[in-house]
């Protein structure tokens, strides 16, 4: 063996272990250009961002989507709180640690460092058991959560008030968007809608949790390539539901799975089932 030979070989086993380090599962070839340019934590040296094929190729993180969480008729909206507390339990007790979307942007784009076995744990339309029950709940195991908020509910009866969502931003929580009335996106029009549904709500919601709000949950989970490609101005992430991303525009249709009634077994197992390795 010639001495080029092992010079080179060196090098391109360095490159490889680089690789698999930063992109942690991206595919192998369109993973490398962007470590080959992310010069980590050189001070003054602007980040690469990945591009869309590149986040579109990374392990998708599971993201869990729950509403109501109180007794009473069966729906896939609701879990029971018995039946919640034993999701979060048994979370915990398999080495789940919940991100933050702020994590999960920096993942996608930046390929950081996500904790082990990460999930994320979001609450749709701004009920009032999520302050009064999940929060508590999620905190006894260390957990955050993300709760989107439909704002024209703010103090009505069922639903957190404007001081109750502040407190979940307080308490380390993070507060999305999820319309102002829960039009769907597919049904904004013109100017107009886009500013009652997302401007203005945005705008609002900001000044009540006293930080900038980056993220969107769409309405019924419906969106089209024109209403993300519109999103992508006012937020980092879009959260959908578990219909299939856009790969032109994959950290606007994050995907979640909708968590209703079901055992701890169950729970894991959909979280495998629609989000497992690929
Ligand atoms: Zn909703």
């Amino acid at each position: 063996m010639n001495k080029k030979y092992i010079y080179l070989s060196a090098i391109l086993l360095m490159f490889v272990v680089t690789a698999c380090n930063y992109t942690n599962k991206t595919n192998g070839s369109s993973g490398v250009a962007n470590v080959a340019v992310d010069t980590k934590g050189s001070a003054g040296v602007k980040q690469t961002k990945n591009t869309a094929a590149q986040i579109y190729a990374k392990q998708e993180v599971p993201v869990l989507c729950y509403h109501r969480i109180s007794d009473g008729t069966k729906s896939d909206y609701r879990v029971s709180q018995a039946t919640f507390t034993s999701h979060m339990k048994i979370l915990s007790d398999s080495g789940y640690h919940s991100i933050s979307p702020a994590q999960l942007y920096n993942y996608l784009v930046y390929n950081k460092t996500l904790p082990e076995k990460p999930v994320m744990i979001t609450f749709d339309d701004s009920r009032v058991e999520h302050a009064l029950i999940a929060a508590p709940v999620m905190e006894k195991f260390g957990f955050k959560g993300v709760f989107f908020i439909m704002t024209i509910t703010y103090n009505k009866k069922n639903y957190m008030t404007t001081e109750q969502i502040a407190g979940l931003a307080k308490a380390g929580h993070t507060i999305g968007l999820h319309s102002w009335d829960h039009t769907m996106v597919t049904k904004y029009k013109d100017p107009t809608d886009w500013l009652k549904q997302v401007a203005e709500p945005k705008t609002k919601l900001e000044k009540i949790v006293g930080k900038p709000v980056e993220y969107w949950a769409y309405p019924n989970g419906v969106f089209d390539h024109k209403g993300a490609e519109e999103l992508s101005k006012y937020f980092k992430l879009s959260f959908s539901l578990s219909t299939k991303r856009d790969s032109i525009l994959p950290l606007q249709t994050v995907r979640r799975i909708i968590v209703s009634e079901c055992s701890q077994q169950g729970l894991l197992k959909a979280m495998h089932r629609s989000f497992g390795k690929k």
